[in-house]
């Protein structure tokens, strides 16, 4: 047994970091290959809902008592234009009541070490960094991952969770490239004081302004303030994290209250990028090479869930080779496993995919539109609105 290639995992991401925890833990010796030299440092925050944060508890990811992260009590939907609160959403009480785990916020950067140390400290996982997989030879019983410095590795399984530019995806899936989606999102952390503790800017909030959204939590702990300005503006760059300035920001936050815009001002530098979107590849498995999270199914960030799925997408997995009794050496098993996963899978990630699409319209809603949409948030109430995303946050993997 002990013979077999291990499963190799392209992409040290939320996506392939979970996999590997969870294939591990199943009993596979999983390699993940990380272009980067060590863990990703790129991005700002990031929500996790109770459905992700769960699937992390499973797995002995010790995020709940980490100090890095900060617990959501309540998100508060308001008019960025009217400077009113339409509606508070009781995540804190719901989580305690019925979905049995936190939605917390983080830093990006905390979570990947989170999940990297998990993964270092664990005998059946090896990481290896600097290693760009530039081709990916498939064959009947092994693959080949050849590095950008011409260094090979023998795989049984390959999983592709590269991300939304995923190389895997374009070479082997034959999908169209993602499509920019017309809007930028522009990011920014901002030290937080202990007087501003005592402030809203504890409290989740998504402002909805006609062709611009804003979205503020704290992340570190409370130490620093995670700034996102959602904006109808067709930028086209697929980096991550292309520094930007605040004047091009200010320009649409003209009609905002001053106590926004003195904050938007205190930041200490903005980054931004592009948004794209694609819906799901056609197909996510092909030769042994399965694709998961953002390189199978980028989502837009109008739910929080794109990391939430790519933690679902990579405990799911071994659930099912564990479910088809595998630890890579029968190819066939492999691909019924990967199907069954794929079946499971589709309709939830379109349902996301749909739901974030039709956030992203009704944030940026402007005229009578707009009006109604306040008053529709207003009329249904915070608890209403949250038990609308009952099937997002109580959401559980199939058991076993
Ligand atoms: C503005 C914004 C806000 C967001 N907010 C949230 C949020 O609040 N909550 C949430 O759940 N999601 C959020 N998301 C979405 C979330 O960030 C992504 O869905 C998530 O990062 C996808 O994880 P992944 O592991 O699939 O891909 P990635 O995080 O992109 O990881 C891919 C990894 O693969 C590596 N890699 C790529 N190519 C190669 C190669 N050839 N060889 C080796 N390694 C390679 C990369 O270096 C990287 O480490 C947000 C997204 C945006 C744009």
């Amino acid at each position: 047994m002990s013979m077999q290639p291990p499963i190799c995992i392209i992409g040290a991401g939320i996506a392939g970091l979970t996999a590997a925890l969870a294939l591990a833990r199943q009993g596979n010796n999983v390699c993940v290959l990380e272009r980067a030299g060590g863990p990703a440092e790129t991005g700002a925050g990031i929500q996790l809902g109770p459905n992700a944060v769960r699937i992390l508890e499973r797995l002995d990811v010790a995020i709940s008592t980490s100090s890095h992260i900060h617990r959501t009590e309540h998100i508060e939907i308001m008019d960025g234009l009217s400077n009113s609160c339409l509606a508070s959403l009781p995540v804190g009480v719901r989580t305690r009541s019925d979905y049995g785990a936190a939605y917390v916020t983080i830093h990006r950067q905390d979570l990947i070490s989170l999940l990297w140390n998990k993964a270092r400290d664990t005998e059946k996982i090896t990481l290896r960094t600097d290693f760009d997989v530039r081709d990916l030879q498939t064959g009947r019983a092994r693959n080949l991952l050849v590095s950008a410095t011409d260094e090979t590795i023998e795989a049984g399984f390959v999983i592709g969770a590269d991300g939304i530019w995923s190389r895997t995806r374009q070479e082997l899936f034959a999908t169209p490239p993602p499509r920019y989606s017309g809007k930028s999102a522009y990011r920014a952390l901002i030290p937080l004081s202990e007087d501003d503790k005592a402030s809203d800017f504890l409290t989740t909030r998504i402002w909805m302004a006609p062709r611009v959204h804003l979205v503020h939590y704290p992340v570190r702990g409370g130490a620093l303030l995670n700034v996102v300005a959602i904006i109808d503006e067709a930028t086209r760059s697929p980096e991550w994290s292309r520094p930007a300035d605040i004047v091009q920001i200010l320009p649409h936050f003209a009609d905002w209250p001053d106590t926004i815009i003195q904050r938007l001002n205190s930041a200490p530098g903005w980054s931004r990028w592009s948004l794209a979107e694609l819906g799901p590849a056609r197909s996510w498995f092909r030769d042994n090479v399965l694709l998961i999270g953002d390189a199978a199914h980028p989502v837009l960030p109008f739910l929080a869930q794109g990391g939430g799925l790519a933690i679902e997408d990579g405990f799911e997995i071994a659930l099912h080779l564990a479910r088809h009794n595998d630890t890579c050496g029968d190819m066939t098993n492999i691909a019924d496993a990967c199907r069954d996963f794929e079946m499971s899978r589709r309709p939830r990630v379109q349902r996301v995919q749909a739901a974030s699409r039709r956030n992203g319209k009704i944030y940026h809603m402007r005229g009578v539109a707009r009006l109604g949409r306040n008053q529709v948030i207003q009329q249904l109430g915070g608890e209403r609105l949250l038990r609308q995303y009952d099937w997002l946050y109580a959401y559980h993997p199939p058991e076993k």
